[in-house]
């Protein structure tokens, strides 16, 4: 069609796919060349017998519960807008800074931790909402081990509260929930709890087993209530982690700086991060020149549930993305750039498909107008013809010009319209006047014949059958039925039967 193009091209033996225009390629292989609004892709698919060696680096098996140490509870903070997950981050945060880990403000990082005063840690993802919880979900990206589900007192579920309870269920993450603005007046914890339970969320105080706290973010009221009960909760799921081998984790957040370049947080998984480190996220790769806590503060090390801000990114990673440890540097550039091949294609094919798609599309919606149009045609070529035989029948009487009166048969639209487009050169023929008496679609049928008798014609049939009273009919009236399977045979017999008609040469 217009758009898709496939040339053969030859190239130099090399598993780099990227030429420059004019290069001098030694081997043949098929380059696929899309043309798409004025722009022009190339890319070359190696031949099917030598098949791309996978370089992508995988996670490892899981490791043997024996040498797995405990870790603390990665939280999201979920819930309907304006019910305070803002709020409530911000106390927890201050709560972290107040615990005196730093000598400064906290910075937005993405996540932070807070140490309790039973010395237990907790890790809270600072971005609040279903945006990053559904980012990391779409990526399939597994990294909250609780939620918080904040419901304001005066307000009760809403459509977001849903949406979140839904994520949590589907993600199989328990729910804690936090009842927040108590402060308020028209607070009304006990219709919020009924309200809950009405969707599905049953919470302990009415014979479930969720615990709910009831909360004032703002005030501070019983946010450490709360912090105990996140800590009870993972303290029942003894979350573990493997601290030995190579690090995995996941991308939570990344920016540009304009001094440090690429900077990304992300929360360590499995291992332990070290300044060093080589790592491939997505088709991004980086050797951890810096790491920092949410203070700021330069870390050694990072063990599993932390989350860092790490530098020394070659690329932009994104939230959701997976981020797992290599070997080498030189490693890690082989796995990003099969990466990056690997979405090139992907991306290609993609636009291929889409190209072809709307190819087809366009492809029925044209055969549908010419149907449409054939149909007008046939309407106004069948109206014509009708009144024109009706004339005809009448001069005839009076004249004895010799004229050949056609019925037609064939087996779909598609046919007929060629046929008839065709009839159309005979129809002016000088000598001899041909005449489509009547024309359609099936079986020849005793209608036809009928008609064939009035006009005195022939009957044609193009891919047809004839029904057995119409071939009784036809015997008995002495009028011809000719089938064909081919056009161009169905011509040659009018045209022996036009010139049939003409009068003998004088
Ligand atoms: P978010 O959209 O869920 O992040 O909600 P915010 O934390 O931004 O809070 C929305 C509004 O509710 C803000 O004006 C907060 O000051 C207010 N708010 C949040 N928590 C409380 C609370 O415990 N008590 C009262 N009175 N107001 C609150």
């Amino acid at each position: 069609n217009d758009h898709v193009y496939e040339a053969l091209l030859i190239r130099k033996d090399s598993d780099d796919f990227d030429f420059e225009p004019h290069t001098v390629l030694k081997e043949p292989v098929i380059i696929d060349v899309i043309k798409k609004s004025g722009m022009l892709y190339q890319y070359a698919k190696l031949k099917e017998d030598k098949p791309r060696k996978n370089k992508d680096v995988f996670k490892r098996p899981p490791a043997d519960p024996d040498d797995m140490v405990s870790r603390p509870a990665v939280v999201t903070v979920m819930g309907h807008v304006d019910h305070g997950k803002t709020s409530l981050l911000d106390t927890l945060r201050k709560t972290s800074v107040a615990a005196g880990e730093a000598g400064g403000i906290t910075q937005h990082i993405g996540a932070f931790s807070v140490k309790l005063p039973s010395m237990e840690v907790i890790t809270f993802l600072d971005t609040p909402g279903h945006a990053a919880f559904s980012a990391m979900r779409a990526r399939g990206a597994h990294v909250t081990d609780i939620v918080v589900l904040v419901v304001a007192a005066d307000d009760g579920v809403m459509g977001q509260t849903i949406e979140s309870i839904h994520h949590a269920t589907h993600s199989q993450v328990p729910i804690i929930v936090a009842i927040n603005k108590i402060d308020k007046s028209d607070a009304d914890p006990d219709f919020t709890k009924k309200d809950l339970l009405a969707h599905g969320v049953h919470i302990e105080e009415l014979g479930g087993d969720i615990q709910a706290v009831e909360i004032s973010a703002v005030q501070g009221t019983n946010v450490d209530v709360l912090t105990e009960a996140i800590a009870a909760q993972a303290e029942m799921m003894e979350l573990k982690a493997d601290v030995k081998g190579f690090v995995e984790g996941t991308i939570l957040e990344s920016r540009l700086d304009k001094g440090q370049g690429p900077i990304a947080t992300v929360l360590v998984q499995r291992g332990t991060l070290k300044k060093g480190c080589v790592l491939v996220a997505g088709t991004s790769r980086c050797k951890v020149r810096g790491m920092f806590n949410e203070h700021r503060q330069p870390l050694k090390i990072a063990l599993p549930s932390t989350p860092v801000e790490i530098t020394g990114w070659k690329g932009l990673p994104s939230a959701g993305e997976e981020m797992l440890q290599v070997e080498t540097e030189k490693k890690a550039k082989e796995v990003t750039d099969w990466r990056i091949v690997e979405k090139k294609e992907k991306l290609l094919s993609e636009e291929k498909e889409i190209i072809q798609l709307k190819a087809e599309e366009q492809k029925a919606a044209h055969t549908q107008k010419m149907m449409e149009r054939s149909k007008l045609h046939w309407k106004e070529y069948h109206r014509l013809q009708v009144d024109k035989n009706k004339k005809l029948m009448e001069e005839q009487k009076d004249r004895n010009d010799p004229v050949l009166n056609v019925i037609l048969k064939g087996d779909v639209d598609g046919s007929m319209e060629a046929l008839l487009n065709m009839f159309h050169t005979y129809n002016c023929h000088d000598l001899c006047d041909l005449q489509l008496a009547h024309w359609g679609v099936g079986m020849v049928t005793i209608k036809d014949i009928e008609m064939a008798q009035m006009f005195n014609g022939i009957v044609y049939g193009f891919n047809v059958t004839v029904h057995p009273e119409a071939q009784i009919l036809a015997r008995k009236e002495g009028v011809t039925i000719k089938l064909h399977k081919v056009i161009y045979k169905l011509l040659d017999d009018l045209k022996d039967d036009l010139s049939s008609k003409l009068p003998l040469k004088e």
